[in-house]
């Protein structure tokens, strides 16, 4: 187990060549010593000194801007140096090398994974949530993951979560203290019109809910799985959606026998479509693997695109995939092909009442009504507030909360005493919304979290 009182090192920017490159240090002791080792003199602080770097010898290694952020005004809130040299793989590695000997004496070691932004949460410069926000901007692949992962990190998920933690707590202290005076316990919902407030914190709840919802999509993209009969053009619909040919498109049925995933952006949610081998019955060994694995995918996906051919109606063994299918996961049809028949034909291969988008993946006709009906189908509304980039942690404890509210609106339902079971579901969501900015949180999870960070943040 790593120790926080350390003090540590890490190269704080991206690995390989740039204009500059930070080697980053924090320290829970002032850094003054070090300070006058490595550069010879001391820094004014929050001050920016161009200085040489040199090694213990007095060779330059670099020159550069060198930056002190005494605690607690800092990143991690620790007493904090950087220098900004050159951003060369080897000559950053010197001027870390450099560092961590004359760090030694303090105990230096190289920093772990996220380590920095671990200590900024330990020392209170920020939540759980926002650490994690870091993480989320600096993975962010697209703006609007970007937009959303910057609100969470300055804090405005964070007190939207709290928020409600407080009205949640007000609500239950005013229940505690009825609970008291049993004979009072009866007029208080009315008189403190408690089923109103909580129907209204459960509203609320229900809102970030959702803008959690929308954010997770933009965190991990959602991915559609397209799936049908060989031949009938799932490769050459992925190579439309994506602009380019990124699967192997043949007249020869049975082609694609292992999967292709592109990745695509639509409206800024990243999409990862997977092209798979078509399904048929087959005796082939090979084949008949790729179908195993396409199962296998469409078990995995957030939405199936099933393909079918307008020319080659085959319904039985469409049904049959049909049959087949997750009964939660959404399914878009889609007819391809449709620059083949004339119009009105497609209407032959369509089943009873089932909605059928018709596209062609040769002339992309439709393939703009279709990504915006597979945006749609997974949940994603563009008009919603604006989406907090959430983790499914945070998901799963905003509807734990819900859960436990509902189950206290419950208790408020019913004539008989019940205040104490009210509470007591009161005090569970309470729990599980400070789950979220980790007021509770176990070092396990803390380590989970914070391992998946790059190194130097
Ligand atoms: P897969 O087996 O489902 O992946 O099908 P492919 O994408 O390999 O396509 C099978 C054949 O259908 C190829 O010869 C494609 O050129 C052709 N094809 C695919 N989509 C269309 C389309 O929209 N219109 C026409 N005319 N041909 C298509
Ligand atoms: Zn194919």
């Amino acid at each position: 187990m790593i120790s926080d009182q350390d003090p540590i090192v890490a190269i704080a920017t991206a690995a390989g060549r740039g204009g500059i490159g930070v080697v980053r240090v924090s320290a829970r002791q002032p850094l003054d010593g070090l300070i006058q080792a490595l550069l010879g003199r001391a820094l004014v602080p929050r001050h920016a000194h161009y200085l040489p770097f040199r090694d213990a010898d007095g060779g330059i290694i670099d020159e550069g801007i060198a930056l002190s952020f005494p605690a607690p005004h800092s990143y991690t809130g620790e007493h904090v140096l950087e220098l900004q040299g050159h951003g060369g793989p080897v000559v950053l590695r010197r001027l870390l090398a450099r560092c961590l000997q004359a760090g030694m004496e303090m105990g230096m070691r190289l920093a772990e994974p996220g380590e920095f932004t671990r200590r900024a949460f330990l020392n209170d410069r920020m939540d759980l949530a926002q650490a994690e926000a870091v993480a989320d901007l600096i993975d962010a692949s697209s703006e609007a993951a970007a937009r959303s992962a910057a609100a969470s990190m300055t804090g405005v998920f964070s007190a939207e979560v709290n928020g409600l933690a407080d009205r949640i707590v007000h609500l239950r202290m005013l229940v505690e203290a009825t609970l008291d005076f049993p004979e009072e316990e009866i007029e208080f919902l009315e008189k403190y019109q408690a089923r109103e407030t909580l129907a209204a914190i459960q509203a609320d709840l229900a809102r970030l809910l959702s803008q959690a919802r929308q954010g997770a999509i933009l965190r991990e993209g959602l991915h559609v799985v397209l799936a049908g009969q060989p031949n009938v053009g799932k490769s050459s619909l992925l190579n439309a959606l994506a602009g380019f040919d990124a699967a192997i498109v043949t007249p020869i049925a049975g082609t694609t026998r292992d999967k292709v995933v592109q990745q695509i952006d639509i409206d800024g949610v990243p999409l990862h479509v997977v092209d798979t081998a078509g399904l048929r019955e087959t005796e082939d060994t090979v084949e008949r693997i790729g179908i195993e694995r396409t199962w296998a995918e469409i078990g995995k996906a957030d939405v199936i695109v099933h393909l079918l051919d307008a020319t080659r109606p085959g319904p039985e063994l469409d049904a049959a995939i049909t049959s087949r299918l997750p009964p939660r996961t959404p399914v878009l049809e889609v007819v391809n092909k449709i620059d083949l028949v004339e119009d009105g034909q497609i209407g032959q291969a369509q089943a009873a009442g089932a909605k059928r988008l018709p596209v062609s993946a040769r002339t992309g006709q439709g393939l703009d009504a279709l990504k915006r009906e597979l945006l749609a189908i997974a949940g994603w509304n563009p008009s919603a507030e604006s989406p907090y980039l959430a983790r499914e942690r945070h998901i799963h404890a905003l509807l734990t909360a819900a859960n436990h509210l509902e189950l206290a609106a419950g208790h408020a339902a019913q004539s008989d005493r019940v205040l104490d079971l009210f509470a007591e579901e009161l005090r569970l969501a309470h729990e599980a919304l400070t789950s979220i900015t980790g007021e509770f949180s176990s070092d396990d999870l803390l380590g989970v979290i914070f391992s998946r960070f790059c190194i130097g943040k």
